[in-house]
C-alpha cells in the first residue's frame, strides 16, 4: 500500500510541479496511475475506495480531455491525495472496518506479597543493598542510571512486544513482528542454488500460509520432531517474528515457535516489556536485571497513597501497579503500548500526584503573605451579572468564581486566566475590577499595546459605568496635560479603575489604594512589569490574562507562582471557522471567494511571514503584494501594515480598517494581538508552512468574532512535504487552541516552545507531559485537595518521605514536615 501511495504521490508531484512545467514531458500518465490506483484500492476502507473508483472511471476517459481539463483533473487528485490520503490514516480507517483479533494469553506470573512489609524507605537504599546482587548486576544497573531500589522500580519499559495478538495470514504486513497461528501442512529440508540448507516449514490458516524458514542447521532436528508431531495430532502452532514478503508469499525467518497447548505456554501468548538499554547492554540483560530487583523488593512495598485517594481513582496499589508493569499478563496490548493500561495509569499518577503535592506545599509556603480580602457577597455577582447583555458562558462562570473566591482570601491573589481568542476574558476581568472597586479599592488594567488598551477602555466603560464606576485611560502618546490630569484623578481615587499600557508603571503615577491589578496578554510583559505595577499597591491582587495557548500540561507546572484558570468554550452562537488547505496556483479560487465575502460588506486579511533579511528586500515585497491584491482584488480597497512602521502608523493603519476605510488589509506583520474587527470574515495566510501552529492559530482568532460565518484560508505550495501538511491539517481539523497547542508540542517538543525556561520538564521518569494531561489534571485536583483536608499531611508519613525522596529537593521542601 505504501509503495503505490508513494509512486502516486510522485508521479503527481512531477506532474504538477512548476505549474506543469514537465507534463508535456510525460507521455501517458493516466496508464501508470491506473496500474497504480488499481493496486493501492485493496487496502483502502469503503469510502476512499469509492474515490478511487471514481477516479479510475475518469481515468479511462483522460485521453479524450482537453489538456486544460487534464490539468485540472490531475490538479484536483494531488489536492486529495496529498491531503487525504497519508498512510497512517489510511490504515486507522482500515482498521476500524476489521474484526477484533483474536488473543492467546498464557498464565501470568503473579506478585506474591510478603507478610511483613518495609517502610518506604528501604526503597530508597541503593540497589548493592539488595540480598544476593552481584557486583556485576549492579554495575549494569548504574549504566542505566539506576542508584537506588526506588529507580529500577521505575524503570519502566518504553514498549511493549505484543506476543498475545494473533493476525490472521490475509492479514500480515510485512516487515512487522506478529504472531500467526495455524496448522502445519508442509515440512522440508531444502538445499539453495548456492549449497546453503534451511529448513522449511509452512503453516497454514483459513485465510492464507506463512512459511516458516530456519537456517542454522543445528536446529534442525529439535523443529522437525515439533512441527512432525504438531502435523500428526493436527495441533495449532503458534510462531512470532518479523514477516518478510518474498515472491512465495509471506516468510518468517527464524520465529519463535512453540505448540499451542493451553496453560503450558512459555516464550508466546505473553507481553513481552522493552526497556531502554545503555551501550553495551542486551536487551534480554536488562529485562534480567531489572526483573531481578523488581521480583526480589515489590512483595514488600507498602501502600503510601490514601486509600480514599486510590479507591476514588480506580488505581491499583502500587507493588500490584509496579509488578504488572513489568510483567504484564492479561492487559490489553493497544492500552500498554499508549500508556493507558491501570498498572501504568497508577504509576504515572503516583509520579505526578507526589510533583503536584510537592509543588502545592511549596506554594503553601510562598502564600503566608498578607494581602486584600475582599468582601465579595453573591448579591454583589448577581448584581454585575444582571446588567450584562449577555449570559456567562459554563467557563465563564467557574473561572469568575476561581477569582471571588481568591478575592475574598486575605493571602493576594496570583492568578493566571487562560482563555482562546474570543473567549470573553474580558468581562470576566471587568467583573474582578467590579468587586475591587465595591469594596472601596483601584484596579489598574495594563495591557501591551495603545490600540489594546484603547479598545479595553471602552469595554470596562461598557461594563462599569451603570454603576458609576469612572474609568480612566493612561497610555504614551497622550499629551502632558492630559496625563497630569489623569495621574489627579488617580491619586485622589476619583478614578477607580484605570486602563492603560507601560505608561502605567511611568513613576508620576502614583494610587489612593490600589487593590488589583489586570494584565491582559502576559507573554508581551515580563515578570519585571507585572511586580512593577504590584508595587503601586500594597499586596494586591493579580489576575494575568493570556490567549496564548499554552497547553494546560505545561501551564500547570510552568507557573509555580501562578494558579491557572481555563475559559474553554466559547460564547453560544459563534460559529467556528471553516478552515482549508488551499494551493498557490488555486489563486482564481481564493479570489472568487473573497470577492463573494467582500460583496457581503465583510472585511479580510491577507497575512504574509515576516521577511526579515533585509529592511529594503521587506518594503519591497511588502509594496508588491500590496499592489498585487489591489489589481486582483478591485474594486475593493485594500491597506497595508508592514513590520518597519512605527507602532503609531500601525495604530492608523489599523484604525483605518476597522472604521472600514478599506475592505483588505495586507500585512506583513502578525496583526496586533486581540484586536476586534467584527466585520472580518476572512483570513488568507500565505507561506502557511512557515508559520507555528499556535501562531496561525492565534492569526486565525481574528476572525470569527461576529456572529458571521468566516473562513480561513492556509495557502501552501504542493512541494512542501508530508510533514508540513500534517500540521496544517491540524487546524483544519480543529478550531481548540489548546489541542493545537498540544499538536504543535508535540511536533516540536516543550524544548523549544519554552526554551531552557522549561528544561525542569523532563524530569518525570514516567509521566510525560504532552500524552498524560488527562492524569495531570487528576492528579492535580487530588493532590490540592488533600493539601486542603490535611495541610501538614499528618498520618500519611510513608507518602511524605517519598515525595520528599522525589521532589525534596527540587521545591526546597526539606524542612517541610
Ligand atoms: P478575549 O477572550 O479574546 O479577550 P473578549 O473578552 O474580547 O475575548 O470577548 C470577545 C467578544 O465576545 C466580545 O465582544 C464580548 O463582549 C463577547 N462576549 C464575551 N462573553 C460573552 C458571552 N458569554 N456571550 C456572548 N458574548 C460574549
Ligand atoms: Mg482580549
Amino acid at each position: 500500500m505504501e509503495k503505490s501511495l508513494k509512486e502516486i504521490k510522485e508521479l503527481l508531484n512531477l506532474l504538477t510541479k512548476n505549474n506543469f512545467a514537465l507534463f508535456p514531458r510525460v507521455k501517458d500518465p493516466e496508464k501508470r496511475l491506473r496500474k497504480l490506483f488499481s493496486e493501492l484500492k485493496p487496502h483502502l476502507d469503503r469510502k476512499r475506495k469509492a474515490w478511487v473508483d471514481k477516479v479510475l472511471k475518469l481515468l479511462d476517459t483522460y485521453p479524450q480531455m482537453t489538456q486544460e481539463q487534464q490539468k485540472r483533473f490531475l490538479r484536483e487528485l494531488h489536492s486529495v491525495i496529498t491531503l487525504k490520503f497519508t498512510a497512517e490514516e489510511i490504515e486507522k480507517a482500515r482498521e476500524k472496518e476489521l474484526p477484533p483479533k483474536e488473543r492467546v494469553v498464557a498464565a501470568g506470573k503473579n506478585l506474591k506479597r510478603a507478610p511483613k512489609l518495609y517502610p518506604i524507605e528501604a526503597f530508597f537504599q541503593p540497589v548493592e543493598k539488595i540480598k544476593g546482587i552481584t557486583a556485576k548486576r549492579v554495575n549494569r544497573l548504574k549504566k542505566l542510571g539506576i542508584e537506588s531500589v526506588i529507580d529500577a522500580i521505575y524503570y519502566l519499559p518504553f514498549r511493549y512486544e505484543d506476543r498475545t495478538t494473533v493476525t490472521k495470514m490475509a492479514q500480515l504486513k510485512p516487515d512487522r513482528e506478529q504472531l500467526v497461528k495455524g496448522k502445519v501442512t508442509a515440512i522440508s529440508q531444502i538445499k539453495t542454488k548456492n549449497g546453503k540448507e534451511l529448513l522449511k516449514v509452512t503453516l497454514y490458516d483459513k485465510t492464507g500460509a506463512v512459511s516458516l524458514i530456519f537456517l542454522n542447521k543445528k536446529v534442525f532436528g529439535y523443529y522437525k520432531l515439533l512441527f512432525e508431531k504438531a502435523k500428526k495430532l493436527g495441533k495449532e502452532v503458534l510462531a512470532y517474528g518479523k514477516v518478510k514478503r518474498s515472491t512465495s508469499g509471506f516468510t518468517i525467518y527464524h520465529p519463535e515457535v512453540e505448540v499451542l497447548e493451553p496453560g503450558r505456554l512459555e516464550k508466546l501468548g505473553r507481553i513481552l516489556p522493552i526497556y531502554h538499554c545503555a551501550e553495551g547492554l542486551k536487551q534480554t540483560t536488562v529485562r534480567r536485571d531489572i526483573h531481578f530487583v523488581v521480583e526480589k523488593v515489590l512483595p514488600f512495598m507498602p501502600e503510601y497513597l490514601p486509600e480514599k485517594i486510590r479507591k476514588r481513582q480506580k488505581l491499583l496499589e502500587a507493588a500490584e501497579a509496579f509488578w504488572r508493569v513489568h510483567f504484564p499478563s492479561d492487559e490489553k496490548p493497544e492500552e500498554l503500548q499508549t500508556f493507558r493500561s491501570p498498572p501504568q495509569r497508577r504509576v504515572i499518577f503516583d509520579e505526578l500526584f507526589l510533583f503536584q503535592l510537592a509543588l502545592a506545599l511549596h506554594r503553601q509556603k510562598v502564600k503566608r503573605e498578607r494581602g486584600i480580602a475582599f468582601p465579595v457577597t453573591e448579591e454583589l455577582i448577581e448584581e454585575f451579572k444582571k446588567a450584562l447583555p449577555f449570559k456567562l458562558t459554563g467557563a465563564q462562570e467557574r473561572v469568575l468564581k476561581e477569582i471571588v473566591e481568591d478575592m475574598k482570601k486575605p493571602e493576594p491573589m496570583n492568578r493566571l486566566v487562560q482563555g482562546d481568542v474570543g473567549s470573553g476574558k474580558t468581562v470576566v476581568a471587568a467583573a474582578a475590577a467590579f468587586f475591587a472597586a465595591k469594596s472601596g479599592y483601584q484596579t489598574a488594567v495594563m495591557a501591551p499595546t495603545e490600540i489594546l488598551a484603547n479598545q479595553h477602555y471602552k469595554k470596562f466603560k461598557e461594563f462599569l459605568k451603570p454603576y458609576g464606576i469612572t474609568v480612566g485611560l493612561l497610555t504614551g502618546s497622550m499629551t502632558k496635560r492630559e496625563k497630569e490630569t489623569v495621574y489627579r484623578a488617580i491619586k485622589e481615587g476619583v478614578i477607580k479603575v484605570v486602563v492603560g499600557t507601560h505608561a502605567l508603571i511611568q513613576e508620576g503615577v502614583e494610587f489612593k489604594n490600589l487593590g488589583l491589578v489586570v494584565i491582559d496578554e502576559q507573554h508581551r510583559f515580563g515578570v519585571k512589569q507585572r511586580v512593577e505595577l504590584k508595587k503601586k499597591g500594597k499586596m494586591p491582587d493579580v489576575l494575568v490574562m493570556t490567549a496564548t495557548p499554552i497547553p494546560r500540561t505545561l501551564a500547570m507546572t510552568a507557573y509555580g507562582d501562578l494558579d491557572v484558570s481555563v475559559i474553554d468554550e466559547l460564547p453560544a452562537g459563534r460559529k467556528p471557522v471553516k478552515t482549508e488547505i488551499l494551493f498557490s496556483d488555486e489563486l482564481p479560487k481564493l479570489v472568487k471567494r473573497l470577492k463573494e465575502e467582500l460583496q457581503k460588506g465583510n472585511r479580510a486579511y491577507i497575512v504574509y511571514p515576516l521577511v526579515e533579511e533585509s529592511e529594503k528586500l521587506e518594503l519591497k515585497a511588502a509594496t508588491e503584494m500590496h499592489h498585487f491584491w489591489s489589481e486582483k482584488l478591485k474594486p475593493y480597497r485594500v491597506g497595508l501594515l508592514h513590520g518597519k512602521m512605527k507602532q503609531e502608523e500601525k495604530d492608523k493603519v489599523m484604525e483605518a480598517f476597522k472604521r472600514g476605510e478599506f475592505q483588505v488589509l495586507v500585512s506583513t506583520t502578525v496583526i496586533e494581538v486581540g484586536v476586534d474587527v467584527p466585520e472580518a470574515t476572512v483570513m488568507v495566510i500565505e507561506h502557511a508552512e512557515r508559520f507555528g501552529l499556535a501562531q496561525l492559530h492565534q492569526l486565525r482568532g481574528r476572525v470569527g468574532r461576529g456572529d458571521r460565518q468566516s473562513y480561513c484560508y492556509l495557502v501552501t505550495s504542493r512541494e512542501v512535504g508530508e510533514e508540513a501538511i500534517k500540521r496544517l491539517k491540524v487546524l483544519e481539523s480543529t478550531n481548540d487552541g489548546f489541542k493545537i497547542a498540544e499538536a504543535d508540542l508535540a511536533f516540536r517538543g516543550p524544548g523549544e516552545i519554552f526554551g531552557t525556561r522549561q528544561s525542569g520538564l523532563g524530569d518525570f521518569k514516567v509521566a510525560d507531559l504532552r500524552r498524560d494531561y488527562d492524569i495531570l489534571k487528576e492528579a492535580r485536583r487530588e493532590a490540592m485537595e488533600l493539601i486542603k483536608e490535611n495541610p501538614e499531611l499528618n498520618g500519611l508519613e510513608e507518602l511524605k518521605k517519598l515525595m520528599k525522596f522525589r521532589f525534596g529537593e527540587k521545591f526546597d521542601l526539606v524542612e517541610v514536615g
